[in-house]
């Protein structure tokens, strides 16, 4: 059967069109405060209600606009930033499509009050599905407040694709974030639910911004950059290699003032740490690169996110030229030390530089295995020693311990794998599936009304989050509470755990806490069948991780508890905990058999 075509009429053209700038609540106020950078505010003020879907305000102190003006704002193609296609290859606003105002309007009812220095009044106007309905004069100072109101309210599609609001808030929360660290010249605020989430004061330096929007602790172990070569500015700041990140979610780029994801700047980073980083590990990342706008294209994408370079590789050099001199500078700030004339580097980072230099030296480096903002490499050098065997049989761990009755000696094989035989066996198992299996069971007979053995904390541990963390810990914390975990907020962004169930280790629970955030933050599943996955999740974060030393009494405690699990071969995630070698095995490969 074919169906005979149409024309589509405008109302379905702009809304279909409206999905590739406005696919969800954050993009809309990533366009809004881009619209009011770009009319020169040095203030902007957002708001929003619960998920962003009931109301986005974004009010700020620019231009303003004039009555004629703001009646075209709304149409498709209408932009006062660019005036044909010559100027796309020189753009210095973040907007120029002239689509993203056509597009909310088309997908919500807009109420908006704006005025010029210039004009005696501002204007009111309120605009549904793109066309205005009412304005008129209306008191204000200088500059723009719209306000967004039931977005997709009238594209039934999308709506279902509405995520929790955590995550739509996480959404939100990460697209102001990149303005605040992008721009310390303009004050930003911003409500959730009446509450004021982040308020950076203009002024208030990067690196101050860099603590309140990714984690007080994260300024302390960053290292300025800085680069220019051929044209082409990188300024900004990089962590030093043993502060790292599960994710890339700890690495912002800038390209001419404006947040764009890209592979190309990520690898760079990447690759200028070579052997620094523990695999899975990243670096954080602050970087802004200033380039001629000609020699870029912003004009990829409907949202602006991504950008090309006319030469890649130039920047993906000067990228890791800047990095590996920041580095340097580190080491020759160490060397003054040495020679006497004083350093304002901490202790840590000069043992930090210690490790650099043997990189910079080119010899192969031991990274740190876990996330540790103490740099204590005497400690993990130490276990990464044991981790740099495995695999290969000729080194196997030096932990050997015989038990108790001399019947079962357990060995921890590439600080991984528990090793232990028996009379018909080589049992080999994994210390990480295997705790996670146990962990797993435990959260979920606890949720079924058993009751858990809990240790309190001799030091309450108190975390501090960034501000999209603490958004998605405060949903969190009534479902880890019925899972063991006392935890109180304190204050906006802090929080102060007490007690935690005694089957974990607490000596890693802040990064497992973080952990399992950040992978919250981040699912976005509207779908996920909370409880369940929660407990999967703390499971696997808090469990012992492969390269976590284990002593004869915890791999042995270990082994219990997972043999008094109901399903003890598999860890949640449907992978072996244990795999046996029997006789008959190694008859076969010896070729006895
Ligand atoms: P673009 O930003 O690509 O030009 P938009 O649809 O976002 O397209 O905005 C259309 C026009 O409306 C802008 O070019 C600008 O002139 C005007 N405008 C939008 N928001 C504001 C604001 N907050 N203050 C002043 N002018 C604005
Ligand atoms: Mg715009």
């Amino acid at each position: 059967m074919s169906a005979r075509i149409i024309m589509l009429d405008e109302d379905t053209i702009g809304k279909i069109a409206a999905g590739e700038v406005v696919e969800r609540p954050a993009s809309a106020v990533k366009e809004l405060i881009e619209n009011s950078i770009d009319a020169g505010a040095d203030s902007v003020e957002v708001e929003i209600d619960r998920s962003g879907h009931n109301l986005i305000r974004v009010a700020d102190n620019g231009s303003g606009m004039g009555k004629e003006d703001v009646g075209m704002a709304f149409k498709r193609h209408a932009t006062s930033k660019i005036r044909g296609i010559t100027d796309l290859g020189n753009i210095t606003t973040l907007g120029f499509r002239g689509e993203a105002l056509a597009s909310i309007a088309a997908v919500s009812q807009i109420d908006i009050v704006t005025k010029r220095a210039e004009d005696p009044a501002g204007i009111y106007m309120y605009v549904e599905s793109g066309v205005v309905q009412r304005e008129r004069p209306a008191a204000r100072d200088r500059g723009t407040t719209i306000e967004v109101r039931n977005l997709f309210y009238n594209v039934p599609a999308r709506k279902k694709f509405m995520k929790r609001e955590s995550t739509e808030v996480s959404g939100i929360i990460d697209v102001f974030s990149d303005f605040v660290l992008s721009r310390p010249d303009i004050s930003f605020r911003l409500i959730h639910g009446g509450r004021t989430l982040i308020e950076a004061p203009k002024g208030l330096d990067t690196l101050s911004r860099v603590g309140m929007i990714m984690g007080e602790d994260v300024p302390k172990a960053m290292t300025p950059i800085s680069l220019s070569e051929e044209g082409i500015v990188v300024e900004g700041f990089v962590s030093v290699p043993s502060f790292t990140k599960k994710d890339k979610r700890g690495q912002f780029f800038f390209v001419n003032g404006r947040s764009v994801r890209s592979r190309v700047l990520g690898d760079a980073v990447y690759s200028s740490y070579r052997s620094l980083l523990e695999r899975g590990r990243y670096p954080w990342g602050l970087l802004f690169i200033t380039i001629d706008p000609g020699r870029i294209d912003v004009n990829v994408h409907p949202s602006k996110t991504e950008i090309k370079f006319e030469s890649e590789n130039e920047v993906k050099g000067l990228i890791s030229r800047a990095v590996k001199k920041s580095f340097e500078d580190l080491k020759n700030a160490d060397i003054k030390v040495f020679s006497g004339e004083g350093s304002a580097y901490p202790a840590a980072i000069k043992k930090e530089s210690d490790v650099l230099s043997e990189s910079i030296a080119g010899e192969q480096i031991l990274s740190s295995p876990q996330e540790q903002a103490e740099f204590d490499y005497g400690v993990n050098s130490a276990r990464t020693g044991g981790l740099g065997s495995v695999g290969s049989w000729g080194a196997v761990a030096e932990v050997f311990h015989s038990q108790g009755n001399g019947h079962l000696r357990l060995f921890q094989l590439g600080l991984s794998y528990i090793v232990r035989v028996t009379r018909e066996e080589l049992m080999i198992t994994d210390q990480h599936a295997a705790h996670e299996r146990v962990l797993y069971e435990l959260f979920s007979k606890t949720l079924n009304g058993s009751s858990l053995e809990k240790q309190t904390l001799l030091f309450p541990l108190r975390i501090d989050l960034s501000p999209s963390e603490s958004a998605v810990m405060r949903q969190i914390v009534p479902g880890l509470s019925r899972l063991g975990f006392e935890i109180d907020a304190f204050g906006e962004k802090s929080f102060v755990i007490r007690s935690v169930p005694a089957a974990i280790k607490p000596d890693q629970l802040e990064t497992a806490v973080k952990d399992v955030i950040s992978d919250l933050a981040h699912t976005g599943s509207g779908e996920m069948e909370c409880m369940e996955e929660l407990v999967k999740l703390v499971s696997c974060r808090s469990a012992v991780k492969a390269g976590d030393m284990m002593s004869c009494q915890e791999m042995s405690d270990l082994l219990t508890q997972l043999e008094s699990c109901e399903l003890p071969f598999t860890c949640p995630h449907g992978r072996p905990t244990t795999i046996g070698i029997s006789l008959k095995e190694l008859e076969k490969r010896f070729r006895r058999s």
